[in-house]
């Protein structure tokens, strides 16, 4: 039996000569960058200790040239968008590079320059958290795992990143993917309708964007701005303020009850009280608006 034989799954033995990269953690060669490493843990009878370091302390580890094009890559996005750099300012090009790890980790295709600015600062907010967590150098720097060693590598890319950390990057890139869809019409998870406007289906991409609890987005919004029922109605029915622009004080629409209060309708907002259109109609008949 040899050494690598013995290599944990997803790890092999460092071939002589060669260091782990420090992003997906093959062995490779080639200039090396200092990694800071502050404590190390050590297993012990009784669990682990963490033994501060000496100041200074650090592993040196290069980078593969796969790993250097993602770095390379991740540079000339963040140089093609000025924007990003505003926005997160010194870290934009450590958090736009940590996202594309946690991409590449997860075998997807990395975006390009002309990535849509939107997308982009989606992509970061998703991705850098849990994409800094799959480099190889997190094994050693700024904390020394216990059971960690150089001497053991990578077997293939990303292949010793840790399972629930590619689970989080996992997570990330399906919500990500998810922003780029269109939005649609999606029902309440349990079915129900909107406690207020009584819709059944609400836009969205996905559902717990469509759905705040028992309310549709819609209506939740208004509620979220401190609104009642009836403002989300005057809202539906009124969506310009062409009728409250003309009115010194809003009228009471008769009989305008929330859906859960008198059930019924086809599903369409307000239908249970007769629909937006023909509501907008009544309302501005009662107050002698034109519209
Ligand atoms: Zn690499
Ligand atoms: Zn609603």
């Amino acid at each position: 039996m040899t050494t690598a034989d013995l290599a944990p799954i997803g790890f092999q033995a460092t071939p002589e000569g060669m260091t782990p990269c420090a992003v997906c953690g093959i062995p490779t060669t080639g200039p090396t960058t200092d990694y800071p490493v502050f404590s190390r843990v050590v297993a012990t009878a009784a669990g682990e200790r963490a033994d501060t370091m000496p100041k200074g302390a650090s592993v040196a580890l290069p980078t593969c040239s796969d790993c250097r094009d993602i770095e390379a890559s991740a540079a000339a996005i963040v140089a093609a968008h000025p924007g990003l750099r505003r926005a997160l300012g010194s870290v934009a090009a450590w958090q736009t590079t940590t996202a594309l790890y946690g991409l590449s980790a997860l075998g997807q295709p990395l975006p390009g320059q002309d990535i849509a600015p939107a997308r982009l600062r989606d992509l970061v907010h998703r991705l850098a958290a849990p994409g800094a967590v799959v480099a190889y150098s997190r094994r050693f720097s700024p904390v020394w795992l216990a059971d960690s060693a150089t001497k053991l590598a990578a077997r293939t890319p990303w292949s010793a990143v840790e399972l629930d950390a590619l689970a989080e990057c996992r997570a990330a890139a399906v919500e990500w993917l998810a922003d780029a869809r269109p939005a649609r019409p999606l029902a309440h998870p349990n079915g129900e309708h909107c406690a207020w406007c009584g819709t059944a289906t609400a836009m969205g991409r996905r559902t717990s964007e469509a759905w705040i609890g028992k309310l549709c987005a819609t209506c939740a919004d208004v509620q979220s701005g401190g609104g009642t029922s009836d403002d989300a109605l005057w809202q539906a029915v009124d969506p310009d303020r062409a009728i409250r622009r003309r009115m010194p004080r809003r009228p009471r629409i008769d009989g305008a009850t929330p859906w859960r209060q008198r059930r019924g309708g086809n599903g369409a907002p307000w239908s249970h009280l007769g629909g937006v259109e023909a509501l907008r109609r009544d309302v501005a008949r009662l107050v002698g608006v034109t519209l």
